[in-house]
C-alpha cells in the first residue's frame, strides 16, 4: 500500500495573473520507507462553457474577486480529512469519495478546481510512489504514440484585443516524420508567420494573444486564414501543415444569429461558410463551429464535410453524458479533452475511452490560461490521442507541454510512435 500522508493546497498564480489551485500530495509505503510525492496545478478558461464544472472563486476584496482561498480551504480541510490513509493508486475511489464528498452536479460546494487539484497531484503521487513516469503510469502497457501539435499561431476572439470571430487559427505539422520535426516546422512557421505580419500589418501585429499566438489588426477570417497559408508555404510545408480552427462560436453568437466576418449569419449559412473555407484551405480541424448547445448544426457540418475533423469543446464540455448525445445524433466527430471542465481525471478518462470505442478522435487541450504544470502531456500519450493543442510554440506555460513531450518522445526512443495523419 502507498497511503495518502497528506495533501496541501496553496494559492499561485496563472500566466493571466490570476490565482489558481496548487496541491501537493505526499505518501509512504508499508514499510515506512519509500516515500511519494506528487504536485499539480489547475488552469482556467476564458472562453467558458455554460456547462462545465464550477471554477470556485472566493469573490471578495482581494484579486478583485478572483482569489481561490475558500477552495484552498477546502483542499486543506474537508478533502484532506477524508483522503489521508487511502492508497494513492486507488484513483478512481479517490475521485469518487470527493464527488459524494461535493455532491453537487457541478461541484460547486467544493469547487472542481480545489477537486481538480487533488485528483491530477494524487496521478502525480501513485507514479512516483511506482517509479513510473507519469504517461506510463496512466497509460499501462499502451504502445505509447505521440500526438500530432495543434500550435495556435493567430489569436482572434475572447483570447484577443483584435476583431477577429475566430478565436483560434492553428498549424498542425501531421507530415512530419515525428513530434520534436513536428514541433521544429511549427515553431519556424510560427516565426515566418511573425516576419509576414509585421511587414503587411506593422510591428503591433506581432503582440500576442493569451496562448502566445499573434494577435494582429484583422476583422476578416480571409485575411488570417491567407497569412497562415503565405507562413505554411514559405517554409514548404504545404504538403505537411495543416490548419485547425476553433471557433468558439458561443462567443459569437446571440439572438439565433453568428457575427463573422461583418456578417450576420443563420446556422445553416454558416455551414455554408465552413464549407467554402474548407474548400479554399488547407483545414482539417474546426472545433466548435456552432454555439455550445448547437448539436444539430454541428451534426449538418459533421455529416457535409466527411473529411474534416469536427470537435465538440463547449459542446461535449468533456461530459459524459453530454458526448453521449452528441454520438447519438453524430455530432461531431472528436471530442475536446480538457481536465478541468469536468473536475476529476476518472470522468476525463471515462470521456475519452467513451469517444474513442465510438471512433471519436481525441483532442487533449490546455486552457486559455495555464500554469507550469505539465500533466496534459502525460495525459495526451497515455490515451493515444491523436492532437494535443497547448498554445503557440511560445510562452513557457505554452512550451512547458511541448518539453516534456519532447522529453518523452526521447525515452520512448523508436517505441513511441508519432501519430501522423
Ligand atoms: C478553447 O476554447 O479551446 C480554449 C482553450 O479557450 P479557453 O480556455 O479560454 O476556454
Ligand atoms: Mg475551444
Amino acid at each position: 500500500m502507498f497511503t495518502i500522508q497528506d495533501i496541501h493546497a496553496r494559492e499561485i498564480l496563472d500566466s493571466r495573473g490570476n490565482p489558481t489551485v496548487e496541491v501537493d500530495v505526499h505518501t509512504i509505503d508499508d514499510s515506512n520507507k519509500k516515500k511519494g510525492f506528487g504536485r499539480a496545478s489547475v488552469p482556467s478558461g476564458a472562453s467558458t462553457g455554460t456547462n462545465e464544472a464550477l471554477e470556485l472563486r472566493d469573490k471578495d476584496k482581494r484579486y478583485h474577486g478572483k482569489g481561490v482561498k475558500i477552495p484552498v480551504h477546502n483542499v486543506n480541510n474537508e478533502l484532506k480529512n477524508e483522503l489521508i490513509g487511502m492508497d494513492v493508486r486507488d484513483q478512481r475511489t479517490i475521485d469518487m469519495a470527493m464527488l459524494e464528498l461535493d455532491g453537487t452536479e457541478n461541484k460547486s460546494k467544493l469547487g472542481a478546481n480545489a477537486i481538480l487539484g487533488v485528483s491530477l497531484a494524487v496521478a502525480h503521487a501513485a507514479a512516483d510512489s511506482l517509479n513510473l513516469p507519469l504517461y506510463r503510469y496512466l497509460g499501462g502497457t499502451n504502445a505509447f504514440t505521440l500526438p500530432v501539435p495543434t500550435l495556435n499561431v493567430l489569436n482572434g476572439g475572447e483570447h484577443a484585443g483584435n476583431d477577429l470571430s475566430i478565436q483560434e487559427f492553428m498549424i498542425q505539422p501531421k507530415g512530419a516524420k515525428n513530434f520534436s520535426e513536428a514541433l521544429r516546422m511549427g515553431a519556424e512557421t510560427y516565426h515566418t508567420l511573425g516576419t509576414l505580419l509585421k511587414k503587411k500589418y506593422g510591428a503591433n501585429a506581432t503582440n500576442v494573444g493569451y496562448e502566445g499566438g499573434y494577435a494582429p489588426p484583422l476583422q476578416n477570417t480571409h485575411d488570417a486564414l491567407d497569412a497562415l497559408t503565405s507562413a505554411i508555404d514559405e517554409n514548404g510545408y504545404e504538403d505537411k501543415i495543416t490548419i485547425g480552427l476553433d471557433s468558439a462560436a458561443s462567443e459569437f453568437y446571440g439572438d439565433g444569429t453568428y457575427s463573422i466576418d461583418g456578417k450576420t449569419l443563420s446556422g445553416g449559412e454558416l455551414v455554408d461558410y465552413y464549407a467554402e473555407l474548407v474548400e479554399t484551405y488547407p483545414i482539417l480541424s474546426i472545433e466548435d463551429p456552432f454555439h455550445e448547445d448547437a448539436f444539430e448544426d454541428f451534426a449538418e457540418l459533421t455529416n457535409k464535410l466527411k473529411d474534416t475533423i469536427i470537435i465538440g469543446d463547449d459542446l461535449f464540455v468533456t461530459n459524459v453524458k453530454r458526448l453521449e448525445k452528441g454520438i447519438e445524433m453524430n455530432a461531431g466527430n472528436a471530442l475536446l479533452l480538457k481536465v478541468n471542465q469536468i473536475g476529476t481525471l476518472s470522468e476525463a478518462f471515462d470521456a475519452a475511452r467513451l469517444a474513442q470505442k465510438n471512433k471519436y478522435k481525441v483532442v487533449v487541450s490546455h486552457r486559455s490560461a495555464e500554469t507550469e504544470d505539465t500533466t496534459i502531456a502525460d495525459i495526451s500519450v497515455a490515451l493515444g490521442a491523436e492532437l494535443i493543442k497547448t498554445g503557440a510554440p511560445a510562452r513557457s506555460e505554452r512550451n512547458a507541454k511541448y518539453n516534456q513531450l519532447l522529453r518523452i518522445e526521447e525515452e520512448l526512443g523508436s517505441t513511441g510512435r508519432f501519430v501522423g495523419m
